[in-house]
């Protein structure tokens, strides 16, 4: 299955706004550090699977680095 959502990484700071609105709850902020220093929020590709592109994250996302496929 192709992604629901891409997270631009390099450009995430962490503020866990997606985390928080996502209503499947399946964004979480990876352990390493991108190159700005913070922990990046990914989707896993299993988690994917519940993702209903609904676009909350991507809307509630500052520096938009979430883009949503349906
Ligand atoms: S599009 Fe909706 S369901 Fe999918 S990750 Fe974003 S907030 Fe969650
Ligand atoms: S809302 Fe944007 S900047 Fe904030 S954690 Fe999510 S992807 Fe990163």
């Amino acid at each position: 299955m192709d992604k629901r959502v891409v997270f631009n990484e390099a450009h995430c700071k962490s503020c866990e706004l997606c985390v928080w609105v996502c209503p499947k709850q399946i964004i979480h902020l990876k352990e390493e550090l991108n190159g700005l220093g913070y922990h990046p929020a990914f989707a896993s590709d299993e988690d994917q699977e519940e993702c209903i592109s609904c676009a909350m994250c991507a809307r509630m996302c500052p520096d938009a680095v979430i883009e949503v496929f349906r």
